[in-house]
C-alpha cells in the first residue's frame, strides 16, 4: 500500500494548474499528492478573470494551444461533479476608432485561415450586444468558441474529483525546502514528505520552488486589478474586450492616454452567472506589492465609460488585485528539468492561465508518464530561456 507521505508525483500549488494536474495525474491511475501552503485556489486563481478564450491569443501555436484547452475544458463537464458556471457564449473584442476597426478585421482574417471561428461585427452587431454601449463604437470582432468559467470554482471541482481518484490533499503545507536523493525530499511546515517526481506548479512562486533546486525560473508578477459591480440587469450576457487589451498583452505600441498607457488599462468586461460583472484591468510591474490603488481604479472605471457611457449610474462593491505569472515570450513553461531529472515546471501562463489550465493538466500528465503530448511541447520549454553565450 502506497505510504500516506509519499507520491509518485508531488505537486506544489493548488491553484489552476495544481488543480487541472492533480486531477489529470489521479485519474490516469498515478500516487498523486497536492501541497499547498495556504488553501485551494488563494493565489492568482481567485483574483482574476474566468475567460476561457481564444480571441486574445496569438494566431498559431498560441491559439491551437487555447483551442485544445477549450475542448478538453467542455468534455470535463461530464466527469466533474462540482459545476463550475461553464458558459459557451463566445467572447467580442471591441474597437474605439476605425484604425482599431482596420487592424480587428485583419486580425479577422488571420484567424479565420487558421481554421478559428472568428468574425467582423459591425455598428449594428455592436448595438444588438448590450443596450449599454456607447454609439460611437464603430464595430469588433467574435470568436464563437469562447467560454466562461468560475476559475475558483473549477480548482475545487478538478480536486474533489481527482480525491476520489485517489489524490492525497495537504493544504495549509508550506513547501520550505527540497532536496534531490533518488527520491525527491519536500520538507513542508506540515511535515517532510517523499516524491519520485515533483511538479512545481507555484504560479508567480515558482522560482521561489525552482530556487530550492537551484533552478533559475524567469517568471516575474504582472500585477492586475479588477472591480465588481453590483448584481444588476446584465449589462450583457458575454464577456467583451476592447482591441486595445491585446496592444497591452503583448506590449505593443497603442495610442491612448498617459494614465490608461502607464497603468497598461484595457477595458475587460465579464459578466458572471449570477450577474454581479467584473471590469478590469490593468497590467502593471509592481513587484508583489498586492494594494488595490485607486489611480488605477479610477483610470479603469474612466475607460470603461468611453465603452458603456451609462454605466456612471452603476454601483461598484470592490476591486481586487492579483499576480499574473509573466514570461519574457509570453508563453508558459510546461516542461521537465534537464538539469534535475524528475522535476516538471507547470508555470508562467500570464494572463491566460484559466485558458490553458486544462491543456497544462493534460500535458504534464503526459510528460510524467512518458507519452506522446496531445500538442507539440517544443515551445513551451524550460530551456528555451537559457542564454545563448555571444562570441
Ligand atoms: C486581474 C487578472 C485577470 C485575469 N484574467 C484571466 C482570464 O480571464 N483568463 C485567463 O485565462 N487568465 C486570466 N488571468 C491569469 C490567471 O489568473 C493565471 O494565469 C492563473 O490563475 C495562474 O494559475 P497558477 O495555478 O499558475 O497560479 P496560482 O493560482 O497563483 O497558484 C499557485 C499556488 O501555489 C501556492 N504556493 C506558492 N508557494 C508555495 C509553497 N512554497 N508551498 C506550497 N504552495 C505554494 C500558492 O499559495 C498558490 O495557491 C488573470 C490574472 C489576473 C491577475
Amino acid at each position: 500500500m502506497a505510504h500516506k507521505n509519499h507520491a509518485e508525483v508531488a505537486i506544489i500549488g493548488g491553484g489552476i494548474m495544481g488543480s487541472a494536474i492533480a486531477y489529470y495525474v489521479s485519474k490516469a491511475g498515478m500516487d498523486c499528492m497536492l501541497i499547498e501552503k495556504n488553501d485551494i485556489a488563494s493565489g492568482t486563481s481567485s483574483r482574476c478573470d474566468g475567460n476561457v478564450t481564444i480571441v486574445d491569443k496569438d494566431p498559431g501555436f498560441d491559439s491551437k494551444m487555447s483551442l485544445v484547452s477549450q475542448e478538453l475544458t467542455l468534455a470535463l463537464k461530464d466527469d466533474l461533479n462540482i459545476p463550475f458556471e461553464y458558459r459557451e457564449l463566445g467572447s467580442i473584442l471591441v474597437c474605439d476608432n476605425d484604425e482599431e476597426m482596420e487592424a480587428a478585421t485583419e486580425w479577422v482574417k488571420i484567424q479565420k485561415e487558421a481554421g478559428l471561428k472568428f468574425n467582423v461585427l459591425d455598428r449594428e452587431d455592436i448595438r444588438q450586444e448590450s443596450p449599454y454601449f456607447a454609439d460611437d463604437i464603430p464595430g469588433g470582432l467574435e470568436c464563437e468558441t469562447d467560454s466562461l468559467i468560475n476559475p475558483y470554482l473549477y480548482c475545487y471541482s478538478l480536486v474533489e474529483r481527482a480525491k476520489q481518484y485517489g489524490l492525497k490533499l495537504h493544504t495549509q503545507t508550506e513547501v520550505k525546502n527540497i532536496k534531490k536523493q533518488d527520491d525527491f525530499i519536500i520538507e513542508t511546515t506540515n511535515g517532510t514528505f517523499t516524491a519520485e517526481k515533483v511538479v512545481n506548479a507555484a504560479g508567480v512562486w515558482a522560482p521561489y520552488i525552482g530556487k530550492m533546486l537551484d533552478i533559475d525560473i524567469p517568471i516575474i508578477p504582472r500585477k492586475g486589478h479588477i472591480m465588481v459591480g453590483s448584481r444588476q440587469k446584465p449589462v450583457m450576457m458575454r464577456n467583451v474586450m476592447e482591441f486595445g487589451y491585446l496592444m497591452n498583452k503583448f506590449q505593443r505600441e497603442r495610442i491612448a492616454d498617459p494614465e490608461t498607457l502607464k497603468h497598461g488599462v484595457a477595458l475587460v468586461l465579464e459578466p458572471t452567472e449570477s450577474q454581479n460583472f467584473l471590469l478590469g484591468s490593468s497590467r502593471e510591474f509592481a513587484g508583489f506589492d498586492g494594494r488595490v490603488d485607486i489611480n488605477v481604479v479610477k483610470t479603469m472605471a474612466k475607460r470603461a465609460l468611453r465603452f458603456f457611457p451609462k454605466m456612471n449610474d452603476f454601483n461598484m462593491i470592490r476591486a481586487y488585485t492579483g499576480f499574473r505569472p509573466w514570461t519574457e515570450d509570453h508563453l508558459p513553461i510546461v516542461s521537465s528539468v534537464e538539469e534535475v531529472p524528475g522535476f516538471f515546471i507547470a508555470a508562467g501562463h500570464e494572463g491566460d492561465g484559466i485558458s490553458l489550465a486544462t491543456v497544462t493538466g493534460k500535458l504534464i500528465e503526459e510528460l510524467v508518464a512518458e507519452k506522446e503530448t496531445i500538442i507539440p511541447v517544443d515551445p513551451l520549454r524550460f530551456d528555451r530561456f537559457k542564454k545563448v553565450p555571444t562570441a
